[in-house]
């Protein structure tokens, strides 16, 4: 297997991994989206609202706030030390408490440990009124993707083939499958259409080309044709912020490996330690 990043800041990685089959590729991207932990909030304490949202709305919107997590000295409450009670070493805690008239942002929530601020301090909350007041308390934890969504690092995280595209001899350069391309994947170079320098992971796969060239009047066959590559993917995973992408990234991969030896483990159980250890 080979990754091939074409793309990589705190934010968003492009990649293109080969040599694979569509179910790791996809076992990847769920690993992504839902087994790697991150902090949100969960339980909010409120002192006093008299907003125009209910405290369930509000405490809705609050967990859906991404959070600068630090997996490096934060753990799920169930794997810390406190026993699940909550201490710093699980939960962060967090108060806002602010009169109207104002709108309310995710910067007025005023985080205990700074490194677990919210990513983005200009998400609206509630906008207040005047005479209008909420004073909270809330504490943000650990949790996966699994659990509920306000857990999910990734807010974009797809894939999709690799494509290949093969052009016959039948091909004489007339250019309607040119015209017809949507992604400028495509030129009228000599003898043959040809595919522009580096449009090629651009296609779409749509195949607008061949039916392109199928109206031409060229048979029963076009003379354009466009498969996907099933052992090669190119993926796109954007970050909410709250962890970087590289690190979405291997903390999924990481989960795979354990997933694998486990069953390696179970299986050596059941033929009582003969099951043969493999790797990729
Ligand atoms: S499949 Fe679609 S995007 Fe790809 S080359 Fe053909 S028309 Fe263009
Ligand atoms: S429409 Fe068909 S014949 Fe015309 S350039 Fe495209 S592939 Fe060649
Ligand atoms: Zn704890």
């Amino acid at each position: 297997m080979h990754i091939a990043i074409t793309r990589l800041d705190e934010h968003i990685a492009r990649f293109t991994l080969s040599g694979t089959t569509p179910a790791f590729a996809n076992a990847f991207r769920r690993a992504m989206i839902s087994e790697v932990p991150t902090l949100a909030i969960e339980d909010v304490r409120i002192y006093d609202n008299n907003s125009a949202l209910f405290d369930e709305m509000l405490a809705h919107r609050l967990g859906q706030i991404p959070l600068h997590t630090d997996l490096e000295t934060l753990v799920a409450a169930d794997q810390c030390s406190c026993g699940g009670v909550g201490c710093p070493g699980c939960c962060v805690t967090y108060t806002l408490s602010v009169e109207g008239p104002k709108m309310v942002y995710s910067g007025d929530l005023i985080p205990e440990d700074p490194k677990a601020a919210p990513v983005h301090d200009n998400i609206p909350i509630v906008k207040l009124i005047d005479g209008q007041k909420i004073v909270l308390e809330a504490r943000a934890v650990i949790n996966t993707g699994k659990e509920h969504a306000k857990w999910q690092s990734t807010i974009a995280c797809g894939y999709k083939a690799y494509p290949v595209i093969r052009i016959d001899d039948r091909c004489d350069a007339c250019g309607m499958c040119v015209e017809e391309c949507p992604r400028g994947v495509l030129r009228t170079g000599g003898r043959t259409v040809e595919i522009v320098d580096g449009r090629l992971e651009y296609c779409s796969l749509c195949r607008l080309c061949e039916r392109a060239c199928l109206a031409g009047g060229i048979g029963e066959q076009p003379a354009i044709h466009v498969t996907p590559d099933p052992s090669r993917y190119i993926f796109v995973v954007e970050s909410d912020g709250s962890l970087p992408v590289r690190e979405i990234m291997e903390r999924a991969l990481l989960f795979l490996k354990r997933q694998s030896k486990d069953l390696v483990d179970i299986l050596r159980d059941i033929s009582g330690g003969t099951a043969n250890e493999t790797s990729s």
